[in-house]
C-alpha cells in the first residue's frame, strides 16, 4: 500500500472546490509515455497550473502500469526541479471498469479514480459507485462517476450513441453514492471524430464542418439541482484544424476530424465545470510534427530527432489550453 500524499501528489478535492468557485477548470491530460509527460509537466510547471495526470486502462497496458505510476512520481519532482515549489499534481485512473482496477490504483499511490458505470443500469452503476467510494474515501482518494452516455471511442471505452445525462436524476446519483465529482454528457464525444458529417453543417468559406453545439441547457439544469458540485466534461478535444492539414499535407489521412469549438469550452469552465479531459489533441500534436519531421528530415532515424519537435508542439498546445480555453493558470502558485 502506496499512499499518493508520500509522493507529492495531491486529491482533487481542493483544486475542484477553487476551480468552481474562481470559475475555471483544471486540465486532465492522458498519457501512455514520457515525452507527453514531460510536455504536461513543463507546460503545468510554466504556467503554474493544477494538472491532472490522467492513466487509462489502455495506457496501463500499453506502457505498465507500475511503470506508470513511478513516472508520476518522478513527474513531481520534475516540476520541483522547473522551479514549481509547491506542484499540484493528480494522478488520476482515467474510466476504470471495476472495483478491482481502481481499487489496484488506489493502493499503488493513485490520488483519485474514475469508475465509470455509466453503461450499466442505473441502480447497478449506483451500487458500484458506491463500492468504490467506500474503498477510495478511507485514504482520501477522490472519486468520479458517470451519467449519461457518451458517444465515440476511447481505448476499450466506446458507445455507438450518446444519452445525455438526465438532470432528475444527478441529486439521487450524487448522494447516495457519495462521488466527489460527476462526469456528464452534453454533447462531447471521444476520439477526433466527434461527429459524423451528417450532424454537423458546412462552412461555406472554408468547408470545414462546424460541429453542433454543446447541450448548455442541460448543463445549466445540473447546475441548478446541485449547485456548486464539480462536473466533469469527457471526450473535449478541439481537434484544432491546423494539426489535421499537417497530418494530411504530409501524408496522413484524416478526412472530416471534428471536434469541440474552445469558445464553447470557454464557456463550460466558467460553470461548475472544473474538470476537461483533452487526449485527441496531444495525439494530433505529437503525430503532425512526427509527420512534418519525417517528410522533411527522411534520414533521420534517431528518435529523439524527431520526438523533440513532437514534444515542443504538445508542450505548445498544453499551454494554449491552460492560458486561452481552461483559465487554469497561475491558480497553483
Ligand atoms: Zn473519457
Amino acid at each position: 500500500m502506496v499512499s499518493y500524499k508520500e509522493i507529492g501528489l495531491v486529491n482533487t478535492r481542493e483544486m475542484f472546490k477553487k476551480a468552481v468557485a474562481g470559475g475555471y477548470a483544471v486540465p486532465a491530460f492522458n498519457f501512455n509515455n514520457m515525452e507527453q509527460l514531460q510536455a504536461i509537466i513543463q507546460a503545468a510547471s510554466e504556467t503554474k497550473s493544477p494538472v491532472i495526470l490522467q492513466v487509462s486502462k489502455g495506457a496501463r497496458k500499453y506502457a505498465n502500469a507500475t511503470l506508470l505510476r513511478y513516472m508520476a512520481e518522478g513527474a513531481v519532482e520534475y516540476a520541483k526541479e522547473l522551479g514549481w515549489e509547491n506542484p499540484q499534481i493528480c494522478l488520476h485512473l482515467d474510466h476504470g471498469d471495476a472495483f478491482e482496477t481502481c481499487k489496484s490504483c488506489i493502493d499503488t499511490g493513485f490520488s483519485s479514480v474514475m469508475i465509470d458505470g455509466s453503461h450499466l443500469p442505473y441502480e447497478e452503476n449506483v451500487a458500484l459507485t458506491k463500492q468504490v467510494v467506500e474503498y477510495a474515501h478511507q485514504f482520501d482518494v477522490t472519486v468520479e462517476a458517470e451519467l449519461g452516455v457518451l458517444a465515440g471511442v476511447e481505448d476499450e471505452v466506446s458507445a455507438a450513441e450518446s444519452h445525455y445525462t438526465k438532470p432528475e436524476e444527478v441529486i439521487d446519483f450524487a448522494t447516495r453514492t457519495g462521488c466527489d465529482s460527476l462526469a456528464i454528457s452534453i454533447g462531447t464525444s471521444h476520439g477526433a471524430y466527434k461527429f459524423t458529417p451528417e450532424q454537423c453543417t458546412r462552412d461555406p468559406k472554408t468547408g470545414k464542418l462546424v460541429p453542433p453545439p454543446l447541450a448548455f441547457d442541460v448543463l445549466h439544469e445540473i447546475e441548478k439541482k446541485l449547485p456548486g458540485f464539480p462536473i466533469v466534461l469527457h471526450g473535449s478535444s478541439s481537434v484544432p484544424q491546423d494539426e489535421v492539414d499537417t497530418i494530411n499535407a504530409h501524408g496522413g489521412k484524416l478526412p472530416d476530424a471534428v471536434g469541440i469549438p474552445e469558445e464553447q469550452l470557454r464557456e463550460a469552465s466558467k460553470s461548475a465545470v472544473c474538470k476537461i479531459n483533452i487526449d485527441s489533441d496531444s495525439r494530433l500534436a505529437m503525430t503532425a510534427a512526427i509527420r512534418k519531421h519525417f517528410d522533411e528530415n527522411p534520414g533521420h532515424f534517431d528518435p529523439r530527432q524527431y520526438l523533440t519537435p513532437a514534444r515542443d508542439n504538445m508542450k505548445k498546445m498544453y499551454v494554449h489550453k491552460i492560458v486561452n480555453v481552461l483559465g487554469s493558470d497561475g491558480k497553483a502558485e
